[in-house]
């Protein structure tokens, strides 16, 4: 599977409007980040956030079939707008979770897309590839991390949570990559995980790789945040940038 990582931010870009800290003034390209979205295999997009349409430019959007939305926040899904006018393209299927759905409704317009609407822990079938929406503690009965499986491959994206359930972890356990909430490095706070915690979720979790998405303010430029994440957990740790492009 082919994952692209289009954005890396959390809710807010990087750098922020207006402040100097070392992390808003760092010159390395790879600390310019805007809101988290995955593109895999061409195809398949993983959120569609208020960088969607500067994220497709520069790629075949008319190759993109699907959408699936982990939850309502707008970072995750105030893209769809724009999603919804790709000229000489055929309609994108947007998967979405009805409770997700339910809070989003008017972002869509009538004859936009095609919506399939999946319960947690649903499998739905995707051209070979499994898609299921677990849920994840973020908001309220509407937020999923999105597991992806192939004939041998496990890929778990879950930019938003504070933690797991446990029919959730086990689903997850001894996946290929894990695409997981970056927003805090320390810092508790009652929505999100921090990445010190969630180095040992991936440990516990037997994880082959883990990337941090969703990559907040309080963390750290770059190359600090590589050396630092690398030096917790160890060489299959690592940080993506807004443009990476990665096998598994
Ligand atoms: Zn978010
Ligand atoms: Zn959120």
């Amino acid at each position: 599977m082919k994952i692209l990582f289009l954005g890396t931010s959390a809710g807010w870009p990087l750098p922020r409007l207006g402040c100097k800290c070392e992390l808003c003034s760092s010159k390395d390209f790879k600390d310019i980040r805007t809101r988290t979205s995955i593109l895999l295999n061409g195809t398949l997009l993983l959120d569609v956030g208020p960088d969607t349409y500067h994220h497709l430019v520069n790629i075949d959007s008319k190759k993109i079939k699907y959408a699936a939305i982990t939850h309502e926040h707008p970072d995750h899904t105030s893209g769809l707008w724009d999603l919804g006018h790709i000229y000489n393209s055929k309609k994108i299927t947007i998967i979405i979770n009805p409770n997700t759905f339910k809070k989003i409704r008017n972002l869509f317009f009538p004859n936009e897309y095609k919506i399939i609407k999946v319960e947690k822990n649903e499998i739905l079938k995707l051209n070979g590839l499994n898609l299921t929406l677990l849920p994840v503690k973020h908001t309220k009965d509407s937020s999923f991390g999105i597991l992806i499986e192939s004939r041998n491959k496990k890929i778990f994206y879950a930019p938003d949570f504070k933690s797991l359930p446990p029919l959730t972890k086990n689903k997850i356990k001894n996946a290929n990559l894990l695409l997981i909430d970056g927003s805090e490095l320390k810092i508790k706070t009652p929505t999100h995980i921090s990445i010190e915690e969630g180095i040992k979720l991936a440990k516990s979790l037997k994880a082959k790789k883990t990337y941090f998405v969703h990559l907040g303010h309080r963390t750290l430029p770059y190359k600090e945040l590589s050396t630092h994440v690398q030096s917790l957990g160890g060489k299959n740790f690592k940080l993506p940038y807004d443009g990476l492009e990665i096998e598994v």
